[in-house]
């Protein structure tokens, strides 16, 4: 390519500061060193966890940077080392990593993998090849898909079907096989269970349809914001609750509709009280609920002798899949009809319109929206 080994300057849409619009600059993006690959970003869906850094993470710890963790696109060009991947390879970027050889990797038990981005974080700046008026800008996640071009570690990149719609797959690359995976490979959801899930974004929708796909024979939605209960049924949810509705709490309701607490429940809200509202609507003897939301500036509490009795609480990250080998096989369960990814995008917009993307998924107008570069 007539890029290869050279700069190459394109737009991205830049967080210079915490709790301030993203603007849309020229950035220049540095040839991939080794065992990373350079790719043009064709698609990228907007996450709550985007948003959250920069709205609702008080730590305000990597700025200025890119966001973006949600896209597909195409491999420009590869670093030194680099044998997995080629030009025109289609491709998504993946926010937890998959070397295939650290004591995580080579575990059964787990889906995070020591070069996982997140323990980089104290060098954030060395890890990054965007610079915008001489300013290094951090690539958040390692992914910074709200940019035409971005550099990703080859352990942090999956290769898949060259038939895949880019903007539709994008998504498989956080929200859907995030809430997918947690119903399916964390809750281990059972046929004939009874399941609740609290936040019905494109997180909660995809645990809805991770409930059904195992057989789960009750699935009540839970939303404060009630135009979500008819995209929920459309989902696979049998019923909707809307805690305003009820003077009592949440938990209350749903222990009187199902005779004692559902088996297991997923949090897709971010909301630590809601963490504690989703533990205690489970049923007590053997209740199992996950955590999917995410915050880590607030604590999470219940009482010990709600676990006590028999309840297990836990978390998903990514859904608990092992990045680069199930993220290719989750494409192909889309384009063979087996998953729903199509029916998650409301909205489609220029990365230009970044900023309209966070604003309609914060008013609950969206449930995805895609940005096409
Ligand atoms: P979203 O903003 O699109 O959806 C959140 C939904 O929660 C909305 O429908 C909202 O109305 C609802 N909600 C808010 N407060 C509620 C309450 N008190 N009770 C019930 N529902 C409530 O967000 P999303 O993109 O679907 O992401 C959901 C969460 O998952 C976020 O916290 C995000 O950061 C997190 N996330 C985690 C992972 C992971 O690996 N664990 C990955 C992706 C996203
Ligand atoms: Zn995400
Ligand atoms: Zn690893």
């Amino acid at each position: 390519m007539a890029t290869t080994g050279k700069v190459i300057k394109c737009k991205a849409a830049v967080a210079w500061e915490p709790k301030k619009l993203l603007t849309i600059e020229e950035i220049e993006v540095a040839p991939p060193q080794a065992h990373e690959v350079r790719l043009k970003v064709v698609a990228t869906g907007v996450c709550h966890s985007d948003y959250y850094v920069l709205y609702e993470d008080i730590r305000d710890y990597a700025f200025p940077c890119v966001l973006g963790h949600e896209g597909a696109g195409i491999v420009e060009s590869v670093g030194p080392g680099v044998t997995r991947f080629k030009p025109g390879d289609k491709v998504i970027p993946l926010f937890v990593s998959q070397c295939g050889e650290c004591q995580l990797c080579l575990s059964d038990k787990t889906n995070q993998c020591v070069k996982n981005w997140t323990v980089d974080e104290k060098n954030m700046e060395s890890k990054s090849r965007f610079t915008c008026k001489g300013k290094v800008i951090i690539q958040f996640m390692g992914t910074s898909t709200f940019s035409e071009y971005t550099v990703v570690r080859e352990v942090a990149l999956t290769k898949i079907s060259d038939s895949a719609p880019l903007d539709k797959v994008c998504l498989l690359g956080c929200g859907i096989s995030t809430g997918y995976g947690a119903a399916i490979n964390t809750a281990k959801v059972q046929p004939g269970s009874t399941c609740a899930v609290f936040g019905l974004g494109a997180v909660g929708l995809a645990a809805v349809m991770g409930c059904q796909a195992a057989g789960a024979s009750r699935i009540i939605a839970v939303d404060i914001n009630k135009d979500k209960s008819s995209k929920a049924k459309e989902f696979g949810a049998t019923d909707f609750v809307n805690p305003k509705d009820y003077k009592k709490p949440i938990q209350e309701v749903l222990m009187e509709m199902t005779d004692g607490g559902v088996d297991f429940s997923l949090e897709c809200a971010g909301n630590v009280d809601v963490m504690r509202c989703a533990l205690e609507s489970t049923r007590r003897a053997w209740g199992v609920s996950v955590i999917v939301g995410w915050v880590d500036v607030k604590d999470v509490s219940t009482k010990p002798v709600d676990l006590i009795c028999g309840r297990t609480w836990k978390g998903s990250y990514f859904g608990g899949w092992k990045s680069v080998q199930s993220v290719p096989k989750l494409v192909s369960d889309y384009m063979d009809k087996k998953i729903k990814v199509d029916e998650f995008i409301t909205h489609t917009l220029p990365l230009e319109k970044v900023n309209e993307a966070f604003d309609l998924m914060i008013t609950g107008k969206s449930i995805r929206t895609v940005l096409k570069m």
